[in-house]
């Protein structure tokens, strides 16, 4: 992408109603626009960055057997009459008539739906296990929607919902998700530490809450530091039952068995909630399937939300410096910029634009800042839309050099052609994708 054709509308001073840094830098880099309170529309920036996160969550739900489906925003009040949930859940849902006058509603999750489609499609034990998933937007009219899309009514969610056998299987699907989230978290370069929790409004008896360490969060978490030390890759479920960790008042300092020295105490956003709740649902909307016996039996459920959007504001809370965003190579928007340090010198220009065919030929994603600036305003841009790599081409690139700038590490140093394209190949993850 060249930036002097992109849509990037950048802001130099800090918007007025943003509190939290996140929601200033998000306003600041073009990545989102308030349409109105709590509901934002996103820009190429924003989309791409999102878009990455849904690819990475994907990927790892599909890992993890899951199913990728797409349940609709607006959803008939029936069903919610069905499950009993329509009066309980109180002024969060946007409720809508439709032109014959039925009650409708802007869909605040989607348990209902989901239960809904397999009690028509699901007849037989041998159906189970089964764990469907979406990427979809929601509404909640949140009371105070605040810190932009941290807290926005209409938000980005993925959300699961598993059908077992039995309350073993149950379990054993629940545990697989959690250990897939940690591994989805791990990903997009974040440490997020799983709570237990109450169930809450859905009910049942087992819940885990994720956590973004972030001055900003709005729990305060406490963890046994040996979490800082695990990969989510060796972690199992047995660990995170073994290793302490509580949010808000769940911790009791009396109770508390390790020793303070181990304690870490830190602010936290929540990035995800994981339910098992049995067959509260499947028994409310009739969902029963026959038995190895010939017998009826309701299935077992579970649900597992990521908050998506919320996310990106996370992995900026956690990621950023006095410049700018410095975004985890996984979920950069564009992982590599070209900068020419002027704009005038036309066999620079000629350079950084057949580097930049170059690095599209090659499928590499990258933004050259080709916009007739001061190479001053480029270098702040770059720094502030947070691209990982950045090449930035001086007088040096005649002789076939060019400078190499790491965003996290301020790091430079100056590379041949030949070494500037091994380390795009060496930082260009993408080829970890598997095609599918
Ligand atoms: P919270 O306590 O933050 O309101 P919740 O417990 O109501 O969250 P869930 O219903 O479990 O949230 O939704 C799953 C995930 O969706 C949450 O973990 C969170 O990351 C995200 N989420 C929930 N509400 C919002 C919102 N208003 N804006 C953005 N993301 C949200
Ligand atoms: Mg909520």
């Amino acid at each position: 992408m060249k930036l002097s054709r992109y849509f990037l509308p950048t802001l130099r001073e800090d918007p007025a109603d943003a509190q939290v840094l996140s929601h200033k830098l998000m306003l600041r880099s073009g990545m989102i626009h308030p349409t109105c309170h709590g509901i934002y529309s996103w820009l190429p920036l924003g989309l791409k960055v999102l878009a990455k996160l849904e690819r990475i969550i994907a990927d790892e739900q599909d890992k993890a057997g899951c199913h990728r489906i797409l349940m609709p925003t607006i959803q008939p009040a029936t069903l919610w009459r069905d499950s009993g949930r329509y009066d309980d859940y109180g002024k969060e849902m946007l409720r809508i008539k439709d032109r014959h006058g039925r009650d409708m509603l802007y869909s605040p999750t989607h348990e209902e739906v989901a239960t809904d489609i397999m009690r028509q499609f699901l007849k037989s034990y041998k159906q189970m296990p089964l764990n469907v998933y979406q990427i979809g937007w929601k509404f909640r009219d949140e009371i105070r929607p605040r810190f932009g899309v941290m807290r926005g009514r209409e938000f980005l969610m993925k959300d699961g919902y598993s059908f077992d056998v039995t309350k073993d299987a149950a379990v054993a699907a629940y545990k697989k998700v959690v250990i897939s989230y940690l591994k989805t978290f791990e990903r997009m370069g974040l440490k997020a530490i799983p709570i237990r929790a109450d169930s809450g409004a859905i009910g049942g008896d087992l819940s885990h809450e994720f956590h973004v360490v972030a001055d900003t969060g709005e729990s305060e978490i406490f963890y046994d530091c040996e979490y800082d030390a695990l990969s989510a890759n060796t972690m199992s479920f047995d660990d995170i039952e073994r290793i302490y960790s509580a949010a808000d008042d769940k911790h009791d300092p009396a109770n508390c068995q390790i020793p303070t020295e181990k304690l870490r105490t830190a602010r936290g956003i929540e990035v995800g909630h994981v339910f098992y709740f049995g067959t509260k649902y499947s028994k409310a909307m009739g969902l029963s399937v026959v038995g190895r016996d010939g017998e009826a039996i309701f299935p077992e459920m579970g649900s597992y939300g990521i908050g998506v959007s919320r996310l990106v504001a996370a992995i900026i809370e956690a990621n950023h410096d006095k410049n700018g965003i410095v975004w985890p190579a996984s979920v950069a928007p564009f992982k590599f910029g070209i900068i020419t340090a002027s704009w005038q010198d036309p066999s620079i220009v000629d350079i950084a634009e057949d580097l930049y065919q170059k690095m599209i030929t090659r499928n590499v994603e990258v933004v050259y800042d080709d916009r007739e600036e001061r190479a001053g305003v480029k270098f702040a841009d770059m720094d502030l839309i947070g691209i990982p790599f950045q090449i930035v081409l001086g007088a040096k690139c005649n002789d076939g050099i060019f400078e190499w700038k790491d965003r996290r590490t301020g790091e430079r140093m100056d590379l041949t052609l030949e070494a500037l394209f091994n380390k795009v190949d060496e930082n260009d993850d993408c080829k970890n994708f598997v095609k599918r």
